[in-house]
């Protein structure tokens, strides 16, 4: 894992806290995205495996400001349960999953190959 950028704000608790959150569920394999590998902290993110955040953040109090603090702190006390809730994905795999609903394996499609199959299932409205 490379270090944080320099900020503004010194490292402070909630960073040891964040970082010690990623060290857990890395689990000795090493703070990155499970995906692709990056491995700078600012840009990674803990995603629940099951897709149950929403529930998860709900039962740990309200969701919104402080919910990925209330989560690192809970990663911390049950380790064992976040290791199998949570992995490591950084920001672009995390929206890739959020966006499709899964966490692909396979490489994406060039756009060739998304105009192929569009051509092959719908006219396509901005054609000439
Ligand atoms: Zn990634």
């Amino acid at each position: 894992m490379k270090a944080y950028f320099p900020s503004r704000q010194p490292a402070s608790g909630d960073y040891f806290t964040k970082l010690a959150a990623f060290e857990t569920v890395a689990g000795g394999a090493g703070v990155a995205c499970v995906r692709c590998g990056y491995d700078i902290l600012d840009a990674l993110h803990l995603d629940h495996k099951e897709n149950d955040g929403v529930h998860h953040r709900r039962s740990q109090g309200a969701g919104g400001s402080g919910a990925g603090m209330r989560t690192y702190r809970w990663v911390c006390q049950f380790p064992d349960e976040a290791r199998k809730r949570l992995q490591i994905l950084c920001a672009n795999c995390h929206q890739i999953k959020t966006s499709i609903g899964y966490l692909p394996t396979e490489p994406p499609m060039t756009k060739e190959q998304i105009t192929f199959l569009a051509r092959e299932s719908w006219e396509l409205d901005c054609e000439d």
